[in-house]
């Protein structure tokens, strides 16, 4: 009889004999894959290629009952879990090293009722399985800006996009959510049913259960917006970071405006002499009528002397693809981040001078426009506490090759460092990386006392680790 080694909660190892393995793949739906299996590295791949861990065993769900056979299989035999939505997320925590990853990426599904204006979606989709599905009815859910993060990951998380500032975070519109619980039970959580596991959801990471499916309220919108990018060279970054400021702090919510500092990528719209030059790109998005957005944001022409800009008026569904081709997976990734009330001069210059030492031509520095709506509740109103950020910038080191880790990884470190004094102290938990445990309180802020009580409720034994991981009560 052969066996395979599991890694439990403790660190130990466990052989499984077969048949115990052929017995959950007997009680699934969904398939399960083990290191023998010719698809198993397919598995257990994510987005950061600097994630390579190996799974003892993966359960790929279809439906929820799947995903409640493999947590109990898992409780059962105390093995170490870990949780796949889209697998985007940069610290890598839905793989696990030995344990049992519950692959949820099957459940891509999305139905939409436009009658009520709300969607259900499984918790194997895509932003884009959303995006699209919405606006086949002029509908839509503020998500973030990449087509293919996955929707539970960002969800948890808080999540924010263009249409941030004008609906609220993605936790914002969330109306329900299905999970299952760490003791096998099914759960309905909603402000009405579970309020309180509702609420650490909505920004609690994947602390509290395993989410199979979301409800989302949807909003009417115009399918086209006015989008596009304004690139200046990096010798005028500075001036038109300190105007971009003054214009954000009076930009209407239904106008969100972020800056990329990077070598400018082949756009055809820029001289080809350009490509590969140190830039800041404008990239803005207004969802109120397209006819408006020239002239509201004519502004921004003017800042400097532009290289070269596209703007016009575009689906809202390509809007959300427009940053595919540079977040594409399978580089080595390395993320740190900070949360602004302000962008001080001091911040400004720091941005632009990392652009000019930046290690690799795939690393880049992004400064989202959050406030507007987000803004508009308050600290303790849901998990997600920071409603007080005007700003999020992310050091983005991207690069390829094992060689580049030290540089690359010491790049964002630095530039981290010398931000730090402006921030607020506290960090988006969607963007915290691997080597992050010293922040995780900054993650949840003041919210981290109740959080804790809840998952001494929800998830006593902390099956539930493989996360920005909130300690049950009594451990502390
Ligand atoms: C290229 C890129 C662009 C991004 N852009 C944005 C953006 O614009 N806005 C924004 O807000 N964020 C953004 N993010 C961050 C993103 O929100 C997080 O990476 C998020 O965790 C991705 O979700 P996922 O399901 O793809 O990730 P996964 O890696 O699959 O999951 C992340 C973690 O969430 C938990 N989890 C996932 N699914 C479930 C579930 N169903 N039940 C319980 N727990 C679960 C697990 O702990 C898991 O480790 C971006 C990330 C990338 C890589």
């Amino acid at each position: 009889m052969s066996h395979y080694s599991l890694k439990q909660l403790d660190g130990g190892a466990l052989q499984l004999s077969s048949e115990a393995v052929e017995s959950l793949s007997a009680a699934l739906r969904g398939e399960i894959l083990t290191p023998d299996s010719s698809h198993y590295d397919w598995g257990r791949s994510i987005w950061n290629a600097m994630i390579d861990r190996r799974p003892g065993l993966i359960a790929r769900c279809v439906v929820p009952s799947d995903v409640r056979a493999a947590l109990d299989f898992a409780r059962e035999h105390r093995l170490l879990v870990s949780v796949k939505g889209g697998g985007h997320n940069v610290a890598g925590n839905a793989v696990c090293d030995g344990g049992l990853m519950i692959d949820l990426s099957p459940m891509r599904w999305v139905r939409v009722d436009a009658e009520r204006q709300v969607a259900q979606v499984g918790a194997g989709a895509l932003l884009g399985d959303l995006d699209r599905e919405a606006l086949a009815y002029d509908l839509i859910t503020p998500l973030g800006i990449n087509s293919t993060t996955g929707v539970a990951g960002l969800t948890l998380g808080g999540g924010f996009g263009w249409l941030s500032r004008r609906f609220g975070l993605s936790v914002d519109n969330l109306l329900s959510a299905d999970l299952v619980g760490t003791d096998g039970q099914m759960l309905h959580a909603s402000e009405e049913h579970l309020p309180d596991l509702f609420w650490a959801l909505r920004g609690g990471g994947g602390n509290f259960g395993i989410v199979t499916s979301f409800e989302f309220k949807l909003h009417p919108i115009c399918p086209d917006v006015f989008a596009g990018l304004i690139v200046y060279p990096l010798s005028e970054a500075a001036s038109v970071m300190r105007q971009y400021r003054a214009f954000a702090a009076d930009a209407p919510d239904n106008l969100s405006v972020w800056c990329v500092l990077r070598q400018a990528p082949p756009l055809p719209f820029l001289d080809a002499g350009d490509h590969g030059r140190e830039v800041i790109l404008l990239a803005l998005c207004y969802s109120g009528n397209p006819d408006e957005g020239d002239a509201l944001i004519e502004p921004l022409r003017h800042l400097g002397t532009p290289l070269g800009e596209h703007l016009g008026r575009q689906p809202y569904g390509a809007w959300q693809t427009a940053f595919d081709p540079l977040l594409t997976p399978g580089a080595r990734n390395y993320w740190k981040s900070h949360n602004f009330k302000a962008l001080d001069d001091g911040v400004i210059d720091s941005l632009v001078a990392a652009t000019s030492t930046l290690p690799s031509p795939h690393c880049e520095i992004f400064v989202g426009q959050l406030g507007g709506v987000i803004n508009l509740r308050s600290a303790e109103a849901t998990a997600y506490p920071h409603r007080d950020v005007e700003f999020v910038i992310n050091m983005h080191a991207r690069w390829e090759t094992a060689a580049e880790d030290k540089s690359c990884v010491g790049w964002a470190r630095a530039l981290f460092d010398a931000l730090a004094p402006a921030a607020t102290g506290g960090v988006y938990v969607n963007f915290m990386t691997e080597d992050e445990q010293a922040r995780v309180g900054n993650a949840y802020g003041p919210n981290q006392r109740r959080l804790m009580q809840l998952k001494q409720r929800y998830d006593p034994d902390n099956l539930l680790r493989m996360n920005q991981n909130i300690r049950p009560d009594s451990e502390n």
